[in-house]
């Protein structure tokens, strides 16, 4: 039966990292696995800026590309001895592609642009991370994933189409039969081969989408954390582990901005019954945290989600009309035309006041779009959903905050809070 690793950016930061993740390899060479690497450590972050300042020509290109390549440099030279190695050629080709991009004019499609140039953080990562696997005799075969991801032409949010992207990933079964295979997260083709990217933190979803379309036996994220915890651990302390998570609760936790699993991740594997395991990277005998169709869930202790970077947003109609269902198809449809998802939403007579990510070009979208409506807003929120709360953990996480806006349900609270 196939496995799919995913081993994410802080995994593979450094040759540290590269060679514990051969190591947990090393434990599996008589299972067929297919492996998804992210780009190396904030390799992401750091294409983002070289996009922005290309398109911008903010003169600082140069600089920031050298910094790219030479983080990668160190890494391959703490792996490989050999001068001769096919890495070499690999990465410097890969990196040659921006190259190219950068001595023209950038395309006028912002995401475009973004798309062609970000990619290459996983392409180059995971031939570093193929190259070193051959190099210690774990035979492993390279794919460019975006033969086999077919997406729209959405940039930055390619949709995959998947059923071609089912057709074309099961020729692998073959290849897996006999050595591991690895490819990118995150990156996706088009028809006309172009590069999308399936959004940020996306490559849980493409290992979903590998696991599914190869009827795994499992998917496996790697992690720089024990499993999924109630809480993030850099925002509150004693943190507790859930062992077992049933599917649609990790579905409600994603919705809500756990970050530890990328929401569209969970859906492909639940429709083919395939559990998820979310394991730690630096402790690989610890079995972290299972999730699967079992209804077993700790309730004894909250889950806190905490979104950042939130802003609310209350319209009213300028004569004081109602806010009657009419009116809340209006806006409803020009929130969907500006791509915007509400993360918490509360009506009254006259008014509705909306939480939702800020995201600056989205949010100048949609208040053209409102333009016919009296709108008030405040940036730089933070929404916390609690799940499964008593009370008094209410008390304790929300103790001297602002309150903007709250809901409570018997199984969930949420705060607007400043
Ligand atoms: N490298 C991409 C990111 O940092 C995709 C991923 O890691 O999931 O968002």
């Amino acid at each position: 039966m196939i496995k799919i690793f995913k081993f994410g950016g802080a995994s593979v930061k450094d040759a540290e990292g590269v060679k514990t993740l051969a190591t947990i390899l090393s434990h599996y060479k008589s299972d067929e696995v297919l492996i998804v690497v992210s780009a190396m450590g904030k390799t992401t972050n750091s294409l983002e800026k070289l996009v922005e300042s290309y398109v911008n020509k903010a003169g600082n290109v140069q600089q920031i590309f050298g910094e790219i390549k030479q983080y990668h440099e160190e890494i391959i030279s703490g792996l490989f001895t050999d001068q001769n190695n096919p890495v070499y050629d690999d990465v410097a080709n890969a990196f040659i592609e921006i190259d190219w991009m950068l001595e023209d004019e950038p395309h006028t499609d912002y995401d475009f642009n973004y798309d062609q140039i970000v990619s290459i953080g996983e392409l180059v990562s995971s031939r570093i991370v193929g190259a070193y696997l051959n190099s210690i005799g774990l035979k492993t075969k390279w794919i460019d994933a975006r033969g086999f991801i077919q997406t729209d032409n959405r940039y930055r949010e390619g949709r995959i189409d998947i059923s071609k992207t089912c057709s074309s990933i099961q020729n692998l079964l073959e290849v897996l039969a006999h050595q591991f295979v690895i490819t990118q997260g995150f990156i996706g083709g088009t028809s006309e081969n172009f590069t999308t990217t399936l959004g940020r933190e996306g490559s849980d979803y493409t290992a979903a989408i590998f696991a599914s379309c190869l009827n795994a036996e499992s998917l496996t994220i790697w992690k720089d954390v024990p499993g999924v915890l109630n809480a993030d651990p850099k925002l509150f302390s004693d943190t507790k582990i859930y062992n077992h998570i049933p599917y649609v609760e990790a579905l409600e936790m994603s919705y809500y901005g756990a970050s530890v699993i990328h929401p569209k991740t969970i859906k492909p594997l639940q429709n083919a019954g395939i559990p998820l395991f979310v394991r730690p990277f630096l402790q690989p005998g610890e079995s972290g945290t299972r999730i699967d169709g079992e209804p077993d869930f700790d309730k004894s202790f909250p889950a806190i989600i905490v979104k950042k970077e939130q802003v609310l947003l209350s319209l009213r109609l300028e004569d004081l009309s109602f806010i009657d269902e009419a009116v809340l198809s209006n806006i409803f449809n020009t929130l969907s035309l500006a791509d915007i998802k509400i993360n918490m939403m509360q009506v009254s007579a006259l008014s509705l006041s909306i939480c939702t990510d800020y995201n600056e070009p989205k949010f100048k979208r949609l208040l053209k779009g409102l333009s016919g409506y009296k709108v008030k807003y405040n940036t730089g929120l933070e929404l916390i959903t609690i799940r499964h709360y008593i009370r008094s953990d209410i008390e304790r996480i929300i103790a001297q905050r602002i309150v903007l806006l709250e809901q409570l349900s018997r199984n969930t609270a949420q705060f607007v809070l400043k």
